[in-house]
């Protein structure tokens, strides 16, 4: 099967998708973007995806180009297009073309949306099963991660040196607190069994993993707590792991070269990890509970 892309209002073969130099997206980095998860084809969680696209939209003045029924209904068209069961969608919207100058364009210059699938195993992730190893990086971003901006140079750079250094992901580090990782929510679990995340704020991207699996956690009576931790603090949790659409719940096994705990995945993240599972393979797009 061809892989199918959606352009500015199109379905078309990736081959012939065609987006202009001047595009605001490439030359600032003036877009957002938003990446779900599908299972069994159908997408997880996508209502609390595209709630947070819109808020972003909002917070840099794009105006979201569909509203949110339009939206699912494009993103289903591209997973059936795709024969997509197990992986990913990506959207991105930018401020549109224009020839280049910093300030907006007229408004009456369309933003540019684009939407492409990607295969992924998330279910059978061996990862989930060893464990991921992660290091610490200092957190080079700008003030306003709350918002899913398209500029991730310095996430590229801390992936980077992840990938260097044979680990899956960097966790972020400001004054001394963890802040999140390269692309995924940080949390560890106290020796007392609390499960420790950062609070949101304009420092970390809200989650929409995160979201749900502390809501899966407070309908297991576990004791949450939304407050800073540090690196020392992670590397003496009992377990600790990291939430995205992309990996779910991935239990962190080793920090800078350190064992956390006994270096294997924790009872508590496993449990998350089923939960959430079970959670994402029982609903589908719209459908949450
Ligand atoms: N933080 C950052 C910086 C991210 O890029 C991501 C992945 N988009 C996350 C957290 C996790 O967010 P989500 O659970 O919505 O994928």
């Amino acid at each position: 099967m061809s892989r199918i892309v959606f352009v500015n209002g199109e379905f078309v073969p990736y081959e012939e998708a065609r987006i202009s130099v001047m595009d605001r997206g490439f030359l600032f980095a003036d877009g957002i973007y938003e990446v779900a998860a599908v299972l069994g084809g159908r997408l997880v969680d996508n209502d609390a995806h595209l709630a947070r696209l819109v808020r972003c939209l909002g917070e840099i003045g794009i105006e979201n180009p569909y509203p949110v029924a339009e939206w699912a209904q494009l993103e289903e068209e591209l997973v059936k297009r795709n024969g997509l069961v197990e992986g990913l969608v990506y959207m991105e919207v930018t401020r549109g073309v224009w020839e280049r100058d910093f300030p907006f364009p007229p408004a009456d210059v369309k933003p540019t949306v684009v939407m492409f699938t990607q295969e992924k195993s998330i279910t059978g992730s061996k990862l989930a099963e060893s464990g991921a190893k992660v290091i610490t990086v200092p957190d080079l971003r700008w003030k306003r991660r709350d918002i899913k901006s398209v500029a991730l140079l310095a996430q590229v750079l801390a992936k980077q040196e992840a990938a260097k250094a044979g680990v899956s992901e960097a966790w972020m580090v400001e004054d001394g607190y963890v802040t999140e990782g390269g692309s995924s929510t940080a949390f560890i679990i106290t020796k007392d069994g609390r499960i420790v995340t950062r609070p949101l704020s304009n420092a970390i991207l809200p989650g929409i993993t995160r979201q749900a699996v502390m809501r899966l956690a407070e309908e297991q009576g576990l004791t949450l707590e939304e407050r800073l931790f540090t690196v020392e603090e992670a590397l003496d949790a009992a377990e600790a792991f990291y939430t995205s659409a992309s990996a779910f719940v991935m239990p962190t096994v080793e920090m800078d070269g350190k064992p956390i705990a006994d270096g294997k995945p924790g009872p508590l993240t496993r449990r998350l990890r089923a939960l959430y599972l079970d959670m994402a393979q029982a609903t589908n797009s719209g459908k949450m509970g």
